[in-house]
Formats: structure tokens, sequence, C-alpha cells
């Protein structure tokens, strides 16, 4: 099963990729991730990509194809994955159409007013990489509960500390928006034409919407016939 969840910065796609991975027990591969470690372990891939990141643009295509390809071809990804945040261009998609089909992609919806206020409160786990969210949603239909840390600071899971990323201010969180409808969005079309994409409204908590994207993932299976195995 080889899945993509698209959507902006905030949306969730970290979140439901984590959540469904381990359901389906298939590697999260998410590029966003894979470039933080560059960054933390000052590699030479770091060091290109630090301003790119830190501005809200896209790293160039060159390095983030040839960082996704080395990933995919690893074993743990035989049998399928997740790719949260990859493609984020036309060129991404293209290149890796000619190295793997895609069954799914679920794309993800939110108003950009709720998604810079979600970025901007999201914290993540500095040493296991889960994620926390220190607000609450509750604006007409859309109902979304903090994902607040048991202990403040510290990660529910692995006791790690809870950080903020550099990214998730509100000033880049809009040069991202900004990003992603210029250049990630004319993927929805891409990916509409060939018949594999299943809008999602995100709404609702976590638990949730994953029941609710697995009920999509079934149905686009069913439609197009791909075998999927549902138990966990
Ligand atoms: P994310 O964690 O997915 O929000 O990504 C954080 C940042 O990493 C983005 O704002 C980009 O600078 C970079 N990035 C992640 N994935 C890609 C990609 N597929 N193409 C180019 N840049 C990426």
């Amino acid at each position: 099963m080889k899945k993509i969840f698209l959507g902006p910065p905030g949306s969730g796609k970290g979140t439901y990729s984590s959540r469904i991975s381990s359901f389906w027990k298939i590697p999260h591969i998410s590029t966003g991730d894979l470039f933080r470690a560059h960054l933390k372990n000052q590699t030479e891939i770091g060091k290109q990509i630090k301003e790119f990141m830190n501005s809200g643009n896209l790293v160039p295509d060159t390095i983030t194809i040839e960082m996704l390809k080395n990933r995919i071809s690893q074993n743990d990804c035989k049998k399928g994955f997740i790719l949260d945040g990859f493609p984020r261009t036309i060129p991404q998609a293209e290149e890796l159409a000619k190295i793997t089909d895609i069954d799914v992609v679920i794309n993800l919806n939110l108003s950009n007013e709720i998604l810079i206020k979600k970025a901007c409160a999201r914290r993540v786990c500095q040493d296991c990489g889960d994620i926390y969210s220190t607000i609450e949603i509750n604006q007409g239909e859309i109902k979304m509960p903090g994902m607040f840390p048991k202990e403040e600071g510290k990660c529910d899971k692995c006791h790690g500390e809870l950080m903020q990323r550099k990214d998730d201010n509100e000033a880049t969180v809009k040069e991202r928006l900004e990003t992603f409808k210029n250049q990630t969005a004319p993927l929805i079309d891409f990916y509409k034409n060939n018949g594999l994409l299943k809008d999602i409204q995100v709404k609702y908590n976590p638990t949730k919407m994953v029941s609710e994207i697995l009920q999509a993932i079934k149905s686009l299976a069913e439609k197009y016939e791909l075998s999927i195995d549902y138990e966990k």
C-alpha cells in the first residue's frame, strides 16, 4: 500500500500519517522530518537546505528527490509506505511516478485561518517526533480538541522535551501557505485526473479523522479493485 498525504502546513499530515503507519505497519516517510534530521546532524545536505527551510521555501527538487529515492529503496518500504510532505511539486510527482505506483492520495482541507493557529500551537518531541497541540479549535462545525501532553513540555511516550519548530511561527507559516498555493496545490489536479485522490475536510479529533481516512481509502480501493489488507 503506497499512500500520499497532501495538504497545507498544519493540516495534520504528520499526525494522521503516523497513526496510519502504526495501523498498517508500514513506514511513515516525512521529507520534512528527514530534512530536520540533516539539520540537527549538521550534514552536508543540512548546510544546503537550512535557508530554504527557515524561510518557509521549498528545498530544491534535485536534493529532495534524491533523498526520497534513497529512502524508499530501503527494505522496510517493500510492503508499502506513507509519504507525508512529498511530492510537493509537479516535477517531484513526475519523478515519483517513474519509480513507483501510488495507490491513494489523501488531500486534507482546512481554512488558512485555522491552519495558522494550529501550526503555531504545534509542539514536537525532539526525541521521538510525537506531535502535540496547545490549542483547542471550536469554530462552527470544526471541533478539534487540543492534544496536550500529560506533563507540560514533556512527551507522553518517551518523556523527551517538546519544542516548537523554527518554521512554526506566524510569518513563516504564512510564507509556507503561499508556497503551498503556488507550488503544491497543482498536485491536487495532477492526482485527481488519474482518479487517485480523495478530499478530506479536517474537522474532528485525530481518532475520528483517522477512521474517516481509513474509510475513504477503503472506498477508493474497492472502486479501483486494489487489494488492501484492513486487518491490524
Ligand atoms: P514539513 O515538515 O512537511 O512541514 O516540511 C518542512 C520544510 O521542509 C518545508 O517548508 C520545506 O522547506 C522542506 N520540505 C519538506 N518536504 C519537501 C519537499 N517535498 N520538497 C521541498 N521541500 C520540502
